[in-house]
């Protein structure tokens, strides 16, 4: 029988983003100092720290009407503008607003291109609770399409001023094609640079590592 074993490498930067620790960190914190936590929505899809967080007696809610009262902690991808306006409305919650800096920087530049009158573009998953989030500071005129269907960027309307954002997840070179695209359907672009710089180290340094390995695990 062969003894030997397949050498596992793990990519220099790996595991969790800060955004995504600083959520755990503080549901963390806050169960330690006896207070009664639930997270609205699971803070990171890892069965090793789901099990954690259970074992300290801290739950997750899908939605924000099944908490009557406690803590509860909004994870990094954020949450919807009218979501958050109702649950700071809620006098009896203790709110922890853990949404990540990079989404929040997001959430304020759409506000602000549709206030300037662009019409936001979103490049992402229509579907992904950050997306959802950042969409709803978008205005009413906004668009999302998938960086994986380009059949979607037609949703993108020729018009005067198109202001272009993504989700913080999706590849730079997916922003760049999309804003090409679009600039062929405007006379003045912005474009904001959302994909987050966390995710930038951490595709580079799965690309270096994929050249090094026979097979790779993601
Ligand atoms: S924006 Fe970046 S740092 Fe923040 S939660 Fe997303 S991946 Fe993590």
């Amino acid at each position: 029988m062969s003894t030997n074993r397949p050498e596992v490498r793990i990519a220099e930067r790996a595991g969790f983003c800060y955004g995504v620790r600083l959520a755990i960190d503080k549901a963390r914190q806050a169960s330690e100092a006896g207070e009664e936590v639930t997270t609205l929505g699971q803070l990171v899809h890892n069965p090793g720290i789901k099990a954690d967080l259970e074992s300290r007696g801290i739950q997750t809610a899908e939605l924000a009407d099944q908490v009557e009262g406690g803590t509860l902690v909004v994870r990094a991808h954020g949450v919807p503008r009218d979501e958050m306006e109702t649950l700071k409305s809620k006098g009896e919650l203790q709110l922890i607003d853990a949404t990540c800096t990079w989404v929040l920087q997001s959430q304020k530049a759409a506000r602000e291109l549709d206030e300037a009158g662009y019409t936001v573009c979103i490049i992402g998953h229509e579907n992904h609770p950050e997306v959802r989030g950042v969409r709803s500071y978008a205005g009413e005129k906004h668009v999302v399409v998938d960086d994986m269907d380009r059949s979607t960027w037609e949703r993108v309307p020729r018009t005067k001023k198109l202001g272009v954002l993504s989700q913080s997840t999706i590849l730079p070179s997916k922003l760049e094609e999309f804003a090409a695209f679009c600039l062929k359907r405007c006379h003045d672009l912005r474009v904001v640079n959302t994909v987050c710089p966390v995710t930038l180290t951490r595709q580079d340094d799965s690309v270096k590592l994929a050249a090094e390995v026979d097979a790779m695990i993601v």
